[in-house]
């Protein structure tokens, strides 16, 4: 095993409703041909979600991960800001996090395994590259070895009502957002560095994430309440070839034997030897 070879890696996504607020770009403009119809089922339109939500509900993830093994990481939030003084901070603090960037001081450089993946500390990069997912509702035109999904873009209006009672529950004010339904694709990620504690590390936030995803803070994106952002998820097995990924999304079809033979591979021999790897890392820190 040369973990080099996973140096791009793929994980399953799937959700029903998916909210991110204003940031989803669409292709609208272009698929309309200047009819374009928000409500019409029938619309062909495909976007982009960037990849701001999704990486920070994988940190997420992946930080209970290393709470799990009894190691901490860096707070999300600059130690300098305002919410240091509030009590969240602290608690946090006792919950498995230490000020961002303190790990740097005492580690070999690299800091804690969040940090070396993450970065954020003056211009120091994550090594870890979080992609864009592009989706379309077509899914003959889909490319999941790209890092693609289907996904059906839908514009949904709320009604932000009074909480007043003399004001008997009346509309405010009418906003849309923009919302992707049933979402099945392979987000792309990938290592500037294939440390194998890297890839340990996103299997089991990615495992964690997909046991908790009903949890209000493990859920992606907004509306969280009224069941958006529960995401169904998992790592593809990084020994696939494009083919055997491409098939994962095929409903016709199943695994190969050649596929089965991979999977045992990376659970029986790949995964442990590089569980002990993040076991080492984090058992060091702290
Ligand atoms: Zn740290
Ligand atoms: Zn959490």
């Amino acid at each position: 095993m040369k973990t080099s070879d996973f140096r791009d890696v793929f994980v399953r996504v799937q959700s029903d409703l998916l909210i991110i607020d204003d940031s989803i770009m669409t292709d609208r403009h272009h698929a309309s041909n200047g009819n374009y119809e928000d409500t019409d089922p029938q619309n062909q339109i495909g976007g982009i979600i960037p990849a701001f939500s999704p990486s920070g509900w994988l940190r997420h993830g992946m930080e209970k991960a290393v709470h799990e093994r009894d190691g901490t990481v860096c707070h999300p939030g600059e130690a300098n800001a305002n919410f240091r003084k509030d009590g969240v901070y602290n608690r946090d603090l006792d919950a498995g996090y230490h000020p961002k960037g303190d790990c740097l001081e005492d580690e070999g450089g690299d800091g804690c395994v969040i940090h070396d993946l993450f970065g954020g500390f003056g211009n120091r990069p994550g090594k870890v590259m979080r992609r864009p997912i592009r989706f379309s509702p077509i899914r003959s035109s889909v490319d999941y070895t790209r890092g693609q999904a289907e996904g059906h873009y839908r514009r949904l209006n709320r009604n932000i009502v009074s909480r007043n009672r003399e004001d008997n529950r009346e509309p405010l004010r009418n906003t849309e957002v923009d919302a992707v339904a049933n979402l099945d694709g392979a987000w792309h990620l990938s290592f500037r560095e294939a440390k194998p504690e890297f890839i340990a590390l996103l299997a089991a936030g990615i495992d964690y994430l997909d046991a908790h995803q009903t949890d209000f803070m493990h859920q992606l994106g907004g509306a969280r309440n009224f069941g958006g952002g529960i995401v169904d998820c998992e790592l593809m097995n990084p020994l696939y070839e494009k083919s055997e990924l491409r098939r994962v999304f095929d409903r016709g079809k199943g695994n190969t034997k050649r596929m089965d033979a991979k999977d045992d591979e990376w659970a029986d021999e790949c995964l442990p030897e590089l569980q002990s790897a993040l076991t080492e890392r984090v058992e060091h820190v702290s």
